[in-house]
Order: structure tokens, then sequence, then C-alpha cells
């Protein structure tokens, strides 16, 4: 690990592999149930999940939010991609909804851009 004194810009992406909680999921770092993987994106289920169906897309590139994401056209897609092929996979054939919670008001908690793709059941007007 590199203190952040000690990074140069190219070091960005080691300071946040060690630093980030998704980062240490991409590493292999920290254990989850693994739904699908492609080079670009990893799918693994939500550890406290809201609905019947419950999985987390995120880039494999650490971007914060979907503000970062929309940055990277080739990212995004690939996470749109692996939400749609995550849909599948869970059989969500009657409807799913796909999430980016953003910022505070957005209840944002993990600072790694991940889509949240629910269903499985009748989620209702709006996901609490
Ligand atoms: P958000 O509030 O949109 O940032 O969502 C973060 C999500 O990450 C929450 O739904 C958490 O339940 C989930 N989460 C937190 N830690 C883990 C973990 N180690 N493995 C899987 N999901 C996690």
């Amino acid at each position: 690990f590199r203190r952040p004194s000690e990074h140069t810009p190219g070091h960005k992406i080691h300071e946040v592999e060690n630093t980030c909680l998704f980062c240490r999921i991409l590493g292999g770092e920290i254990p989850a149930t693994v739904v699908h993987r492609t080079e670009t994106t990893l799918a693994f289920r939500d550890i406290d999940p809201k609905a019947p169906s419950h999985v987390l897309v995120i880039p494999v590139a650490h971007h914060a939010n979907v503000i970062e994401l929309a940055a990277d056209p080739a990212a995004a897609a690939d996470v749109l991609a692996t939400a749609a092929k995550v849909a599948e996979l869970e059989g969500l054939t009657d409807g799913f909804r796909v999430i980016f919670n953003t910022g505070e008001h957005g209840g944002q908690d993990v600072f790694h851009v991940h889509a949240h793709v629910v269903g499985g059941a009748p989620l209702g007007p709006m996901l609490a």
C-alpha cells in the first residue's frame, strides 16, 4: 500500500484497489457470490437483499458514481449489458429495476459505482 502522498497520477488505481470495498471484491480479497463476470464487469449478490433477486453490477474500472461512469461510455455500456444478462440469468421475465443510488440524497453508501438489479416480485411504485 502506498500512502496518498507517494502517489503519482498513474498510481491512482493502486490506491483505490487498496481502499475501496468493491475494488477489494474485484481483487478477490473479500468474498462475494458471483452471478456473472466479463472482462470489464462483475455481477455479485447483494449481501443484504431487498428483493428475491438483488444483484450488484460493477465496472472493473473504478468510477465513484454514475456521473463518472457516464464519462466512460464503453464501461457504461458494459455495465448495462451485464445488468441485462443478470436479468436473463435470474429469470426476471416479468420485469425488474436497475438503480444507481447517487450521492447523499440518493442514499449511496459505496463509492464504486454499482447498478442494483432487483426483481423476482412486484416492487411497488418505488424501491424503499
Ligand atoms: P448503495 O447504498 O447504493 O451504495 O448500495 C450499496 C450496497 O452494497 C448495499 O445494498 C449493501 O447491502 C451492499 N453491500 C455492502 N457490502 C457488501 C458486500 N461485502 N457484498 C455484497 N454487497 C454488499
